[in-house]
């Protein structure tokens, strides 16, 4: 009967495209929800409030940033008790202190953005200056803790 008909109705199915960006974007609703709600990571979501599937260029060092773990005494003492006193001896390991006021990389630091000293630490990251620093930072606050050890 449809071969003698001379409009024939027929409806297409959602193609495999439209199935799969469907499917990725609850994934990625799902993702976001996950990560804005989770009791784990908040230091990191400060970083990056927004899921995506795109890479992050980081490295060992600015990931310690990124994640709060790491060589800062502060996690140190945290995950494996030992002193979360700074190796300048002043005051706790923190990655506030150490990024922002440890007087140990003052020099490091004077070659920042003018008003570094009023942003906080997830903005003092967004420049690529302070970033490549701050891994020189920590590579040597490393080599300061494995030689105390
Ligand atoms: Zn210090």
């Amino acid at each position: 009967m449809a071969a003698t008909e001379e409009e024939i109705n027929f409806k297409f199915g959602k193609s495999r495209q439209q199935i799969e960006n469907r499917e990725n974007k609850l994934i990625l609703e799902k993702w976001q929800y996950r990560w804005s709600h989770s009791e784990k990571g908040i230091w990191t979501r400060e970083f990056f409030p927004k899921v995506d599937t795109k890479r992050i260029k980081g490295n060992f060092y600015v990931n310690q940033v990124y994640s709060g773990h790491g060589v800062f005494p502060a996690h140190q003492a945290r995950f494996f008790g030992k002193s979360d006193t700074c190796i300048c001896g002043r005051e706790q390991g923190t990655v506030a202190h150490v990024m922002k006021t440890c007087d140990k990389w003052n020099k490091v630091r004077n070659n920042w953005p003018g008003g570094w000293d009023e942003l906080i630490i997830q903005q003092i990251m967004s420049f690529s200056k302070c970033r490549r620093d701050v891994a020189k930072i920590l590579e040597e606050l490393l080599t300061c803790v494995l030689e105390e050890q």
